[in-house]
């Protein structure tokens, strides 16, 4: 579903990404995790065309993400992707986040894109929140929100970039269990975390990013059992 074929990307001189290759078939989960910095963001932004690169070909449900034919709003309507960040709309309700892009990009009718948008805010928990603003939630409620938004669009798979990190601990676990649940029913996801018990739950392959490399891409099992590589040992000492 998600092909990552040799991709390299420069800030200027600085290297961000080099020769970077993972893939992630249809219903796998993948993990992507590494050191502050090492590329892990820019390396997800890349598979829906959000960040360019220099070499290398993407390629997401046989559409070439790096081709410059591709229509990049149609393709990133096919991928959800939920960031840290929560990037609800402030300005509208739960009701109307969930349905703008069905709306706007998908061309839904607008009663349709209510009933996907609150049959997707019941199975995150949330329909008695449809009338709220998103300040009007705790963090957790909103990132669950951004979830129900994203799958609202009927995704071909789904990115998640450290979507736990700026959360309250008493909060993971709700959002933690809603994308628990995403993965057993078979979405094809690549998620940056550093939650290990997620990882090491639902993960078919981690992907060990350092200095813009792809140092590790090893199944699950094996790679928290036995990291090959010692920057990953290292790393796992100091998070588990
Ligand atoms: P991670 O998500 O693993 O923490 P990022 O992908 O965000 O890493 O960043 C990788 C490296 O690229 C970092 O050193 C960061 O400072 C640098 N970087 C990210 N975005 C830019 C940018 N727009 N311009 C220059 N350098 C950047
Ligand atoms: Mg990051």
């Amino acid at each position: 579903m998600i092909e990552i074929d040799k991709v390299s990307k420069w800030y200027g001189d600085f290297q961000v990404l080099a020769d970077c290759s993972t893939q992630v078939a249809r219903g796998d989960v993948v993990v992507v995790c590494g050191p502050s910095g090492s590329g892990k963001s820019t390396l997800i932004k890349t598979v829906n065309g959000l960040e360019p690169v220099q070499q290398g070909a993407i390629r997401v449900d046989g559409i070439t993400v790096t081709d410059r034919r591709t229509d990049l709003p149609k393709l990133r309507a096919k991928i959800g992707m939920v960031f840290q960040n929560f990037e609800l709309f402030p300005h509208l309700s739960v009701r109307e986040n969930l349905t703008l892009a069905q709306i706007k990009v998908l061309g839904r009718a607008k009663g349709e894109a209510l009933e996907r948008g609150l049959r997707y805010l019941d199975r995150v928990g949330l329909l008695a929140h449809q009338d709220k603003f998103p300040s009007q939630l705790s963090g957790g409620q909103q990132q669950r929100v951004a979830i129900a938004r994203a799958l609202a669009m009927d995704p071909v798979a789904m990115l998640f970039d450290e979507p736990t990190s700026a959360l309250d601990p008493e909060m993971i676990g709700e959002v933690l269990d809603v994308m628990v649940k995403l993965a057993q029913e078979g979405m094809t996801m690549m998620v940056v975390t550093h939650e290990m018990g997620f990882a090491r739950k639902v993960a078919d392959r981690i992907v060990f990013m350092d200095h813009g490399r792809i140092v590790e891409d090893t199944p699950t099992e094996a790679f928290f059992s036995a990291p090959r590589s010692e920057r990953a040992r290292e790393f796992l000492a100091k998070i588990i």
